[in-house]
């Protein structure tokens, strides 16, 4: 990785010159603003290269286009140094022009990329190793004795109500035992690193540094803390009910005393939706007959008509339809032939002639149709803000970018659209219809928030060191019983490491933008229900071919990051914050029928904010014998494990981490 060294060798030489002239930069806002019309140009010609070399390589992983990707990743971070440093020689914080300053202050934020080249080659081997072991990892199957992937094969056997729990809880500690367990020491030397790295660009720690992507105007960890204790009523409302519908189909054997819900019986592997167990919990079954995916394939439908029927309802609005270089290079269905990343994804070219484009291997389900318009939602995101600078060309923050296709979704998948688009007959006007409709939103969308609250707040205990590396898994386990209220089937140790067999963790990706976009979502749909002159219970809302809804949806997000997030989120709400309130408002009706329904069962709506014991573990039937190898040791700082392709396929992420405009789905 000699390479690596003399390439950032340059600038970082030119950072140490140039350092002197930061404190008495110049305030010619003329030549700064000539300065940087210039760097923007120049910028998005630099990320266009970039994101090239990273399509490539994600729908065709060969070494030759891991190799290009890794070159035009460093080619970029090489070009981001560089102007870091020119541009010390304006005062750019003092500008009377705070456009300008917004400008100048977003092109400074490179993030890890200012540390020296050493630590950059550290930093991104250890990720690399991280994510090897995410990507590599194979888990023995009980039935049939192979050693499988995720995915397909554990994700759709965690999914299928006709696999026997016990097989179940040997795939989730299986997954736990290949994945996460051989990442412990290496997740410590990445939080020292990145630390270390971080705290040259100025900030306290990464904690801090991934807040600051939300400007918070006040405790950024206490507003996600208040949002969570207000919600929190309702979820275990939610949570009472499921557990009085699961209880008596698997056996009160396997629910611990503590009334926590068994962490491998909800139908996902982290148990972050429990969608897959609505078969099994649906309030009035025999009121919801219809089966929309199976509707979808009697249609005939394919990618491309979900795909059409997303586009349809932004062009409804009066938002563009997608462009044709979208059309002519979207992924929609796995390629044949190559080796690619399936992970559904959107992506923004910096072109300016409209170059975006989603990557989705699509199978024709009505989950995909969600995603889909996820997906377009962020197409639309990139479209509108095409005409920003490139540093606006983003999220007012990361939620809203994850709440826009979130915001279509809401409408669309309500029975009355569903109806207009010929996925179901006719809708049946009957209170039993609706709350099995908002039951079966909730066990997605409800059932998601605590799990995407936690996953960093454990990151940011972590790294501020309020969580040491001897206490990582005790301290995940506290966060992952007391939040989601759910419990390990067997007994975790610090032997083990559970928050690495979450993608988000070994990927470094932050998780905190999917809990806001969840509250984010229901406050964009009823601003633009209203707008829409929408009348009666919102979650019946469905705002298709609403031009007025369209406008005030194009205006948020034409603006991208060129205001503060609290800005463009009054204008388009008349409110400052996120708030729990319409999430609230659209699920009342699901919430009274939940309260009634707990009342007349013996269940608890509590649970205890300790995890079950371990006399409880010994006390029950036997735990599945487990035969995982011991953690490997690596070695500190060291890539020598890993063949040299290994390292260079995985390495694009190491380097450049949120810069480039990719957006996964969580
Ligand atoms: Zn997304």
């Amino acid at each position: 990785m000699r390479t690596l060294s003399n390439r950032l060798a340059v600038p970082l030489l030119l950072v140490l010159l140039l350092g002197c002239c930061h404190a008495s930069g110049s305030t010619n806002e003329t030549a700064a603003r000539q300065w940087f019309e210039q760097f923007n140009l120049d910028l998005a010609v630099q990320r266009n290269l970039a994101v090239e070399a990273g399509w490539n390589y994600a729908v065709n992983i060969t070494d030759e286009n891991s190799r290009k990707r890794v070159e035009a990743e460093l080619k970029l971070t090489e070009f981001l140094k560089l102007k870091r440093t020119e541009m010390q020689q304006f005062a750019w914080r003092n500008f009377t022009d705070k456009n300008l300053t917004r400008l100048f202050s977003k092109s400074d934020d490179i993030g890890t990329s200012v540390a020296n080249a050493t630590m950059q080659e550290l930093y991104s081997s250890v990720r690399t190793r991280l994510a090897t072991f995410y990507n590599t990892a194979k888990v023995k199957d009980p039935r049939s004795g192979d050693m499988v992937p995720l995915e397909p094969n554990i994700v759709a056997a965690m999914a299928d109500p006709d696999v026997p729990q016990s097989v179940k809880r040997d795939f989730w500690v299986g997954w736990r035992d290949e994945s996460g367990k051989k990442m412990k020491n290496d997740y410590e030397e990445f939080v020292h690193l990145g630390n270390a790295m971080i705290r040259e660009a100025g900030y306290a720690n990464l904690a801090e540094y991934w807040q600051s992507w939300y400007e918070p105007t006040s405790d950024f960890e206490q507003t996600m803390e208040t949002l969570w204790t207000e919600f929190k009523p309702y979820y275990s409302l939610l949570h009472a009910y499921v557990r009085s519908k699961l209880r008596p189909h698997f056996g009160s054997e396997i629910f611990p005393l503590t009334n926590h819900l068994p962490a491998h019986i909800l139908g996902n592997m982290w148990a972050q939706s429990w969608a897959n167990v609505d078969h099994l919990t649906m309030p009035y079954p025999e009121s919801w007959t219809v089966d929309i995916t199976k509707e979808m394939l009697r249609k005939g439908w394919n990618s491309t008509t979900m795909f059409r029927v997303s586009e349809e309802f932004f062009a409804s609005l009066g938002l563009g339809n997608m462009t044709d270089t979208f059309w002519a290079k979207t992924v929609m269905d796995r390629l044949p032939n190559v080796e690619m990343n399936c992970h559904a994804s959107a992506w923004d070219f910096y072109t300016n002639e409209g170059d975006f484009r989603v990557k989705q291997c699509t199978s024709v389900t009505l989950p995909y149709l969600a995603t889909t318009h996820h997906e377009m939602g962020h197409i639309q995101y990139f479209m509108q803000y095409e005409k920003q600078p490139v540093p606006f060309r983003d999220g007012a923050n990361p939620g809203f970018h994850e709440a826009v296709g979130d915001t279509i979704e809401l409408a669309v998948m309500t029975p009355e659209h569903l109806v207009k688009i010929g996925l179901l007959n006719s809708t049946i006007d009957s209170n039993e219809y609706y709350v099995n409709y908002m039951f079966l939103m909730a066990l997605k969308k409800l059932a998601f928030i605590p799990f995407g609250y936690l996953i960093d707040k454990w990151r940011w205990s972590v790294f501020k060191g309020e969580v040491t590396p001897q206490q990582y898994n005790s301290a995940w386990w506290k966060l992952r019983c007391d939040l989601q209220g759910i419990s390990s089937p067997v007994p975790r140790s610090e032997d083990d490491f559970d928050p690495g067999a979450k993608y988000h963790v070994p990927g470094n990706t932050p998780y905190i933008r999917y809990f806001v976009s969840h509250f984010l979502q229901f406050q964009f749909y009823e601003a633009l229900c209203n707008k829409s002159g929408h009348t009666g219970p919102l979650y019946k809302c469905d705002f298709y071919q609403s031009k007025e809804a369209g406008d005030a949806l194009k205006k948020m997000l034409a603006a991208g990051s060129s205001k503060h997030w609290e800005d463009t989120l009054e204008e388009l709400t008349g409110t400052r914050e996120v708030s729990a309130a319409p999430l609230i408002r659209y699920f009342r009706p699901l919430f009274d029928f939940l309260t009634e329904a707990n009342k007349n069962s013996s269940e608890p709506l509590t649970w205890s904010s300790e995890c079950p014991g371990d006399d409880w573990y010994t006390s029950t039937a036997a735990p599945p014998v487990t035969t995982a190898p011991p953690p490997q040791t690596t070695t500190s700082g060291s890539s020598g494990r890993l063949a040299g392709a290994t390292w260079l396929q995985l390495s694009m992420a190491a380097l450049l981490g949120a810069l480039l405009s990719t957006l996964l789905t969580r």
